[in-house]
């Protein structure tokens, strides 16, 4: 287990690490430097987004004890430039990350889900 997720260390098979090897294909909406951002096969929303860092970070918990201050920033500029680019910046959007077990991540590679094109409904843990 990883000391700082409380997560198994990062497996290089997970569906998002084959996503961006290119193995398993993906709806791709950007990509850069930094950043991928593909379509979520189950969308909760008119638009549903994921972005997710090139680099092998299970979680947010990893990502941002372990990415370089340059990864981190590439990263969520990514995450704003993709809901601009998806027409989201006019209405709102929500960005959202699940982290561990009890937040209920499932994929275990840091990512960040972008809901928008409805009026959402409030957060409630
Ligand atoms: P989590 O619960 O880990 O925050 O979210 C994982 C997300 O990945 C879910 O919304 C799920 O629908 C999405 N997902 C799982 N497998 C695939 C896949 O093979 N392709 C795509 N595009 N999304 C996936």
């Amino acid at each position: 287990m990883s000391a700082v997720t409380g997560l198994p260390p990062y497996d290089e098979s997970n569906i998002f690490a084959r996503i961006l090897r290119g193995e398993i294909p993906s709806r791709r909406v950007h990509e850069d430097e930094f950043a991928v951002a593909f379509h979520d096969i189950n969308p909760q929303a008119p638009v549903h987004v994921l972005v997710i860092p090139r680099g092998a970070y299970v979680s947010l918990a990893d990502f941002a004890a372990s990415a370089s201050d340059a990864e981190i920033a590439g990263f969520w500029r990514a995450v704003g430039r993709v809901a601009k680019e998806l027409g989201l910046e006019a209405h709102g959007y929500r960005a959202l990350t699940n982290m561990g077990q009890e937040g209920g991540q499932e994929v275990p590679h840091f990512h960040v889900h972008l809901f928008g094109g409805r009026m959402l409904g409030r957060m409630v843990p």
